[in-house]
């Protein structure tokens, strides 16, 4: 069974990360989708979203089953279009829980052939957003263990940058 995993990713942290790696395991093939939220104004563009998150994936042993698209448009036509019978969201406590049921409802409504799974957070990563390392980051804090490895020093660079 193919899955999405749709999201801002602004930028892409440990927690999306996990449940990316975890998701990957469960599905025979994962697709990223970046899309737009209306109701965020994102700092990294799509290309750099998309960059950031393929150079994550990328450094995980083991998972070849994952491919990262900007989408467009509603989630469900574009899952639909993947051939994506399911998407996949993350659940970190219950405040995530009221917008989620609301998207997923949603979607259920436009789409009734696509089943919204949710994973639970690991919790190490339950109180981790993306918010949270730009705000971190732009205080001059440390984003270690908040953000994969291998994109620390472009992410840092791009947010403390922001601040000058
Ligand atoms: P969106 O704007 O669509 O909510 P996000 O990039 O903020 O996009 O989050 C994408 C999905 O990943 C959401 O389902 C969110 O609940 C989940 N998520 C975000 N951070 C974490 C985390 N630390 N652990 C697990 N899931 C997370």
């Amino acid at each position: 069974m193919k899955a999405c995993y749709p999201g801002t990713f602004d930028p892409i942290t440990n927690g999306h990360l996990d449940i990316i790696e975890r998701a990957s395991k469960v599905f025979d093939s994962l697709d990223v989708l970046i899309m737009a939220n209306p109701a965020k104004k994102c700092i990294f563009s799509e290309e750099e979203r998309k960059e950031l998150i393929e150079q994550s994936v990328a450094a995980l042993p083991d998972v070849h089953n994952v491919r990262v698209h900007i989408g467009s448009g509603l989630t469900v036509d574009y899952a639909k279009k993947l051939g994506d019978q399911v998407i996949v969201r993350g659940i970190r406590a219950v405040s995530d829980y009221e917008y989620e049921l609301m998207q997923a409802t949603a979607n259920q409504m436009l789409n009734d052939s696509i089943e919204t799974l949710f994973f639970i957070a690991r919790p190490t990563y339950s109180f981790l957003s993306s918010s949270v390392v730009r705000e971190v980051a732009a205080n001059g804090g440390s984003i270690r263990g908040m953000v994969p490895g291998p994109i620390r020093e472009r992410v840092l660079a791009k947010l403390t940058g922001n601040r000058r």
